[in-house]
């Protein structure tokens, strides 16, 4: 007979882990259904950096050095971490095809006090991952690894998941699986969202990278693709990948130019050495759902957003919905005013209707290297620090919008383009949501 749980989630990620073991300490029984055999074995992208000191969805996290916790002091809560880490995280560069930057905060000035200034601790995800999976199952979890959830049905008071190994049942099911997540297509919960695209992701794991400065986040644009650079939690120790929206796109030999025949950056990649198989990640983006429930199944971390959620919003996520979960069996509410706490939250600190996350501009389709080159030179001083990708772009636009005379004066030509680039944005948008594989 299918054994019968107070909530069944569905994916081992930080989001369900959180979910589970917030939940599974208060007691309530718990299915953790997971399709991997080994969570800390990952070969999705993932750079493993935790944000830090600075406000993410209404919630922030902290890093004591010392007792190697991390805390969330505005959702309430913090995590023994026992791994190796490296908060050396001060904000984004940016730099041109001729290798001119653009930079987002001054790393050499905040880092004499990376305790206050540091945007962003690396840590080994599978560790992180582990330590939680371990406090839910001394909590009473039940954990199925190798667990393949193939579909859902809802039943009366119950929703029925179907798995390669047979069937679960819970009064409250949570969609914890993911970016592209089996629960939410299983219910159709995509046909009301607008699909924007998909972006497809190659890394490679290696040492020996030698950018000018290493600390914090480098993506370089190239005419021939955009890539990234950044730092893991081990010494000399990065991830380099390329993302893209283009489907024509051979993402291996684009590294393969990038790292080894680019006039510019190969020099970076003199020393370098791969390591491990490559990580990769297949994304598609979605205007963002307006409810997190339906009928009994909630979603929670990237199963729900409309692009990357991110471990630290994900984990917090978890944390609110378990307490949630908790307060509706208290209050015998097994219903959704029962987690309204959590849809709530949701819709103060992460719904914003008509947001669009997905791509950015393709500013080589509109600018040439000369010109990226000029623009990526012009400014001052850096940018006001972030790590945020929801920031970044008005801390750019902060110290470039006092430029704009200058850049009229100078190179009119530029403004005009980027005047383009205004008009062609449903354009181009149509182009991507064209080229993407919306897999509904
Ligand atoms: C290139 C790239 C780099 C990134 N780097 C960072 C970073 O440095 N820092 C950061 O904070 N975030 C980063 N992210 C985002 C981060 O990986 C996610 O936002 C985060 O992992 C979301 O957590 P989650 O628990 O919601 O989903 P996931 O971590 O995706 O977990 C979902 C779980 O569900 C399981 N699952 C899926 N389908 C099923 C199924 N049918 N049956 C059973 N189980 C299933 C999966 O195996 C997985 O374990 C990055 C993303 C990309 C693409």
């Amino acid at each position: 007979m299918t054994k019968q749980y107070n909530v069944v989630i569905v994916g081992a990620g930080p989001a369900g882990l959180m979910t589970a073991k917030t939940a599974g300490e208060s007691g309530l029984s718990i299915a953790l259904l997971e399709r991997r055999t080994d969570i800390t074995r990952s070969r999705r992208t993932d750079a493993g950096v935790i944000a830090l000191n600075e406000y993410m969805f209404g919630q922030i996290a902290t890093f004591n050095r010392r007792t190697q916790t991390l805390v969330f002091p505005v959702t309430g809560f913090s995590l023994k971490y026992e791994g190796p880490w490296n908060d050396n995280r001060y904000g984004f560069h940016f730099y041109s095809p001729g290798g001119k930057r653009l930079m987002v905060g001054d790393w050499a000035e905040l880092k004499k006090d990376p305790v206050k200034n540091s945007k962003g601790v690396a840590v080994s995800k599978g560790r992180l991952l582990e330590g939680i999976l371990t406090d839910a199952r001394a909590y009473g979890v039940e954990y199925f690894p190798n667990t393949n959830v193939t579909g859902v049905a809802i039943q009366d008071d119950r929703v029925i998941v179907a798995t390669d190994q047979g069937e679960y049942q819970g009064r409250f099911v949570v969609a914890a699986d993911g970016v592209n997540s089996r629960i939410v297509r299983a219910l159709g919960l995509n046909k009301d969202r607008q699909f924007l695209g998909t972006t497809r992701y190659l890394t490679w794991a290696m040492t020996g990278v030698q950018p000018p400065d290493a600390e914090g986040l480098i993506f370089v644009f190239t005419m021939y693709g955009t890539f990234s650079i950044s730092q893991t939690c081990d010494a000399d120790h990065y991830h380099v990948g390329i993302m893209t929206s283009d489907p024509k796109d051979d993402l291996e030999s684009l590294l393969e130019r990038f790292t080894r025949d680019d006039p510019v950056f190969s020099q970076w990649f003199k020393k370098a050495k791969s390591l491990d198989r490559p990580e990769s990640c297949v994304m598609n983006y979605w205007s963002p759902f307006e409810k997190l429930f339906y009928r009994n199944v909630i979603l929670v971390g990237d199963a729900f957003a409309s692009g990357q959620f991110s471990t630290f919003p994900s984990l917090s996520a978890g944390y609110q919905l378990g307490h949630a979960l908790t307060k509706a069996f208290l209050d015998g509410k097994v219903n959704e005013e029962g987690v309204a706490p959590y849809l709530e939250w949701y819709s103060t600190y992460a719904y914003k209707p008509g947001q669009r996350t997905f791509g950015g501009v393709n500013f080589v389709k509109y600018l040439t290297a000369e010109e990226l080159d000029y623009l990526a030179a012009l400014a001052p001083e850096p940018a006001p620090p972030t790590a945020s990708f929801v920031k970044v772009f008005n801390s750019i636009l902060e110290i470039y919008m006092p430029l704009v005379p200058r850049i009229k004066e100078e190179r009119p030509e530029i403004l005009e383009k980027f005047k383009r680039m205004g008009e062609d944005m449903e354009a181009n948008q149509e182009e991507r949501r064209k080229a993407g594989f919306p897999n509904k």
